[in-house]
């Protein structure tokens, strides 16, 4: 794992910095998940991610890992931008769990699986929590008997608070999830409740001592910075409260309203531009206060979201093999994959993803199979992420010298006081890692600069 000091460790609580100018939030996709941007995701390119999906794998060493989407939630948060469902009966849901596992069996039959076996595995959603034991079970004992689980070393599950028992739990270890990440988000029922959430902070903590005794391996909760109706006396208490639940690691996030949102669509309706939430400027000064105490609780960052207690034994499998170009199968609707060097992603509708796995054939709804400068620079921008890029693995991997190429981005940011590089590398300070995400875009090539990220 890649371990990132970034100084500006203290004992004593740091005082929040004051906003040197106002930034508001605006409608908008802040988060880059990916290169190059969706929007470039063509369905007339799907037969470029058939094609690779019906080679073997270019290297057996290649890692293997899967995606599953589980895009069922008990409400819609405010803030949601993701394909998520809240009325699905549980018919619905046999039928869609079924697709998945027929979904699986096409890969597995098709050569760009290669006898490799998934190393990672990743529960996303939606809330794959809110399905029930039996459901769970069924799917993943069907799952590792089309594609066996033997060489998994992390498996991560994410929770919604309220959707956890002691019972679930326990079936969640015993089926070998390593890593449980739940979303806490705040710690305050009037915030929980004006963002939309299902979960009230009783159940924050009923979840988190049931998880804690059935000890998984690692426990990570999510926060948000900057949620609707939040102040600064609430944030230091949800970090405070944070802290004192010593997680082995913590993510946190600063509040975006991306498109589609139902914010966003409330402040079309009143013609606002503004979201009625914290600028980018305070919503920094809140993440930079809310690492800081989580540092000075012995914690270190990993990323520009990640803090962990202990750097040996609180991995991230997923981010990081996925961030140095690993074969990532996503399966379920919508869900996004990386396969042999192509993006693609499956059909967004749930009927129609069903329809076509019923009819026997994989439903991939739109792909790109990026030219090789532009997959140096998704892995660039990724690894940017992590607070650190090396000069030599982009050398070795790509025969692109990082300093040429981005000679005058680079110099750019060095001047602004973001970031220093040598023959090393570059390495991100503070400042840079708090907003990572906005600079990233002067990396991008000319054609993708301005795409939105839908
Ligand atoms: S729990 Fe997560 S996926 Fe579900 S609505 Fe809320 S933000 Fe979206």
């Amino acid at each position: 794992m890649q371990v990132v000091n970034i100084g500006n460790r203290t004992d004593a609580p740091p005082q929040l910095p004051a906003p040197q100018a106002h930034e508001e939030t605006r409608e908008g996709n802040y988060f880059v998940s990916n290169y190059p941007p969706f929007s470039f995701w063509k369905p007339e390119r799907v037969q470029e991610a058939l094609d690779v999906i019906g080679r073997p794998p270019a290297s057996m060493d290649t890692p293997l890992g899967l995606y599953l989407h589980i895009p069922f939630c008990r409400k819609r948060c405010h803030f949601c931008y993701f394909k998520v469902y809240t009325d699905k009966d549980s018919t619905s849901i046999e039928a869609y769990l079924s697709a998945v596992r027929k979904e699986l069996a096409l890969y597995a039959a098709n050569p760009i699986i290669g006898g490799r076996k998934p190393r990672f595995i990743y529960f996303g959603g939606g809330t794959p929590s809110y399905l029930s034991t039996k459901q769970l079970g069924g799917l993943v004992d069907e799952l590792k008997r089309v594609l066996p689980w033997d060489e998994v070393e992390e498996i991560t599950f994410e929770c919604e608070p309220g959707t956890l028992t002691e019972g679930k739990l326990e079936i969640l270890r015993k089926i070998g999830v390593t890593r449980l990440s739940l979303g806490i988000e705040n710690f305050d029922d009037e915030i929980l409740k004006t963002n939309g959430r299902a979960h009230v902070s009783k159940e924050i903590d009923r979840a988190y001592a049931f998880a804690r005794s059935v000890g998984f391996p690692q426990i990570n909760i999510d926060l948000i910075a900057g949620m609707v109706g939040e102040t600064e006396e609430n944030w230091r208490e949800t970090v405070r409260r944070g802290v004192e639940l010593a997680p082995d690691s913590v993510t946190i996030y600063q509040m975006e309203v991306p498109f589609n949102t139902t914010i966003s669509k409330e402040m079309r309706i009143r013609g606002e531009e503004v979201a009625p939430v914290a600028g980018w400027d305070v919503k920094r000064a809140w993440a930079n206060y809310g690492f800081s105490q989580f540092e000075a609780a012995g914690y270190t960052l990993t990323s520009a979201y990640t803090a962990v207690r202990d750097t040996s034994k609180a991995t991230f499998l997923y981010r990081n093999l996925l961030w140095a170009g690993a074969d990532m199968i996503g399966l379920g609707v919508s869900s996004f994959s990386h396969v042999g060097g192509v993006h693609y992603q499956n059909e967004h509708q749930y009927e129609t993803y069903i329809d076509r796995l019923n009819g026997g054939e994989l439903p991939l709804f739109r792909a790109l199979r990026p030219e090789p400068i532009e997959r140096f620079v998704r892995e660039f921008i990724l690894q940017m992420k992590l607070g650190s890029v090396k000069r030599e693995y982009f050398l070795n991997k790509y025969g692109v010298d990082m300093n040429e190429q981005f000679a005058a981005e680079l110099g750019s940011l060095r001047d602004q006081g973001f970031l220093t590089f040598d023959e090393q590398g570059a390495q991100l300070n503070r400042q840079g890692l708090l907003q990572v995400d906005r600079l990233l875009h002067q990396f991008f090539l000319p054609a993708h600069r301005n795409a939105r990220y839908a």
